[in-house]
């Protein structure tokens, strides 16, 4: 990784190899738009063809060029592509946008011209953006680099994008534009072939004008590492995705639950574990990127609401709660200075209705209450503008409180922005977030407030487990192996599992009907048996499980009825019968670059009807695991109600880690599956596994 972009976010000279004459090009379109965005530098179109391309001389090649080039866009056929990275390396080019299409995608005589100018460019250290791509924009006042084909020109701010679709990307940056956003930089890499979204992502980190990143992504190329450095970048400045292709139903037919399931929601798992705020809806995600781009963090989640209209705030108040916000009262201290402060009719609480005729000084003071009230965290305003009071300096008071304190505002800002033009640039200028709907601006508030849990909550802690003797799991792996198995016997399943520490139901194998009933007694009733073979999945759905035997001639009998229905050859499990408490579902699976993804969830109807599961990449983290177990819909169930019991939450994130553990310890795990556990009481047990190598 190579995160030093400045060559090709700070050109200082641009030439457009393919530069054309014909309006309706793209070789023409860039120039026009490097002209257009008053570009801070030469541009030099290359054309042997013609003398002058929009009024700048032309030449012939890019090697005829007088001056420095630091950044070229090459648009022609793929196969003059090499030779043309050639030259640029000749001339000392530093970095390239191709924006031709035809490589890679195209078969393997495209993939071999992608080799050729990737290897000519590593020659001279030249970065490639592209091929397929838009290409770059830098809004800097002094660059003013506009390396791209679109439309948008975007004013100087403070919200960076990477898109590896161009169409998304050029849809955001148009919807940022349209709210009077400005935008610092943009990429659309394309095919991505030498520059990573990861780089763009580590760069804009650095970069003290990005206050924002906004990310469009539906593959990544290495996602260890992009997880490794994005999670350095949100730590200190907001990222913010989009996950796309969630209801793909590439989820390949499986052998266990974990399969089923876990298929399509990677590119979401990458995301939350390197700490990127994600969404499903674009138009939420720029609200919320505005938000984040003007405003501090806020410690918590508590909302000091102030209004001058009573249904938006009904409105927001409904949104702001069922997102977690809360709105706790206002304090005496507070209720006193305001009683002074407000107009007769106001309402003195939280939310504080200041009412329509309030003015400036109205709003200074409940802003100035809110701010200073330990028991907020933000403030949420609702403010339309009466054509009877002073807007403009209520606008003011708003953007002044904004300033000072170290609380972020968000606006529900409700308004003709033609006829109160000077009250809205106050409002823009002050960079308050606003927005016309009391809902969005809430849940742009919401972002705010997931964001500092991100921040706070941190990546947690890695467990040592010392009490893991791991070379005796590599032993039965190996031999395993040697015998060319892929499903482990429950023997294997079982000691593997006791190795790491996990806690199983007490279990005996048994190779014929006499054993069974020996081992049983050995145990205590009750017991279970069960059919222990690889080629048998699901065991109850095929007699393969007998449970509550209570003594020696009920088990001996369920074994016996076992042999004869499922054929001989086959050994037997038997295992303490336990009280059935909740169940639980824990899985893992191993993912192509992504280590293993782990699964959880309560058993039976919740995983098959409710689907009511969390997912999280390894290796798991204390904070991780916690937060697989709270994010269950069915968390009620977990910490118990009306009288139930509920689960021993530090066991369960023991156990969870502790798979995690086994699995990065044996990648050559493909599939796990603890299902289920039995809680009860306290404790938590395994009755039922299976490992696929
Ligand atoms: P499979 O999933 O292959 O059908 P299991 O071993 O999970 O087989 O058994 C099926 C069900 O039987 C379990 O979901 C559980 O409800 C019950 N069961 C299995 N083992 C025990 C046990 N040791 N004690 C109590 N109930 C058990
Ligand atoms: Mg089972």
């Amino acid at each position: 990784m190579n995160d030093n972009l400045d060559s090709l976010f700070m050109p200082k000279a641009v030439a457009i190899i393919g530069a054309s004459v014909k309006e309706l090009s793209i070789g023409n379109v860039i120039i026009k738009n490097l002209l257009h965005y008053r570009f801070n530098g030469p541009v030099y179109p290359i054309n042997p063809k013609v003398d002058e391309i929009r009024g700048l001389k032309a030449y012939p090649s890019i090697l005829d060029v007088p001056g420095e080039v630091d950044l070229a866009h090459i648009v022609i056929p793929p196969p003059l592509v090499p030779g043309e990275v050639e030259n640029c390396g000749k001339k000392g080019v530093k970095a390239i946008i191709i924006n031709t299409a035809g490589f890679k995608e195209m078969g393997a005589e495209g993939q071999a011209l992608e080799t050729d100018f990737l290897n000519k460019a590593a020659k001279y250290g030249i970065r490639i953006v592209g091929p397929n791509c838009q290409g770059i924009i830098n809004s800097d006042p002094a660059i003013n680099a506009y390396c791209n084909f679109t439309f948008t020109f975007p004013k100087p701010g403070h919200i960076s994008i990477v898109a590896q679709s161009g169409g998304v990307g050029a849809v955001l940056m148009q919807a940022f534009y349209d709210m009077g956003i400005g935008q610092r930089m943009y990429a659309s890499n394309g095919n991505g072939s030498d520059v990573s979204i990861t780089e763009f992502i580590s760069y804009y980190g650095k970069d003290p004008e990005t206050r924002a990143i906004v990310l469009y992504a539906e593959s990544l190329v290495n996602p260890l590492e992009f997880i490794e450095v994005v999670r350095k970048v949100t730590a200190n400045k907001p990222v913010l995705a989009i996950t796309a292709g969630r209801t793909d139903k590439g989820a390949e037919a499986s052998r266990s639950h974990i399969g089923g399931l876990a298929g399509s929601i990677s590119m979401d798992l990458i995301f939350r574990k390197a700490g990127i705020l994600t969404f499903t809806n674009q138009e939420e995600l720029c609200h919320a990127a505005v938000a984040l781009s003007s405003q501090p963090v806020p410690k918590g989640n508590r909302v000091g609401i102030i209004t001058n209209t009573g249904g938006p705030s009904v409105i927001a108040i409904d949104e702001l709660v069922s997102c977690g916000l809360t709105i706790p009262p206002l304090s005496a201290k507070a209720e006193e200075i305001l009683k002074s402060t407000m107009l007769e009719s106001a309402s003195i609480r939280n939310p504080l209705d200041v009412v329509a005729t309030a003015g400036p000084a109205h709003f200074r003071s409940a802003l100035e209450v809110m701010m200073n009230e330990e028991q907020y965290d933000s403030i949420y305003l609702n403010f339309v503008t009466p054509p009877f009071v002073d807007c403009e300096n209520v606008a003011r008071e708003i953007v002044a409180a904004a300033r000072a304190g170290g609380k972020p505002i968000v606006c529900n800002y409700m308004t003709d922005k033609e006829k109160w033009g000077t009250t809205s640039q106050i409002l823009k200028d002050g960079e308050i977030p606003c927005f016309d709907f009391a809902e969005t601006a809430a849940r742009a508030l919401y972002s705010l407030v997931r964001y500092n849990r991100i921040k706070t909550t941190g990546k947690g802690t890695m467990k040592k487990f010392d009490d893991i003797k791991k070379e005796k799991v590599e032993q039965i792996l190996r031999n395993a192996f040697q015998q060319n198995r892929k499903v482990l016997s429950a023997t294997e399943v079982y000691s593997i599992l006791e190795t790491y520490r996990i806690p199983v139901a007490p279990w005996k194998v048994a190779s014929d009907v006499k054993e069974v009933v020996y081992a049983a007694s050995q145990l205590g009733y009750p017991v279970v048996v069960k059919a222990d073979s690889e080629m048998i999945i699901h065991k109850s759905d095929v007699g393969g499980v007998a449970v509550n035997l209570k003594n020696a001639d009920e088990t001996h009998a369920a074994a016996e009825k076992m042999k004869s229905g499922l054929g001989g050859g086959m050994k037997f499990l038997v295992q303490k019968f336990l009280k059935p408490g909740r169940e639980l579902i824990i899985g893992a699976k191993a993912s192509e670059s992504n280590g293993h993804i782990i699964m959880f969830g309560l058993g039976g109807i919740f995983v098959e009807v409710l689907k009511d599961v969390s997912f999280c990449i390894s290796p798991l983290s204390d904070v991780e695991a916690k937060e697989m177990i709270s994010s269950l819909k069915s968390n009620a169930l977990i910490d118990g109600f009306r009288g139930e019991k509920g689960i021993n939450k530090e066991k369960t994130m023991e156990i969870l880690q502790r798979i995690s553990r086994l699995c990065e310890d044996f990648p050559s795990i493909k599939e796990l599956d603890l299902n289920p556990l039995f809680a009860t009481g306290d404790d938590i047990c395994v009755v039922d596994a299976r490992i696929i190598l």
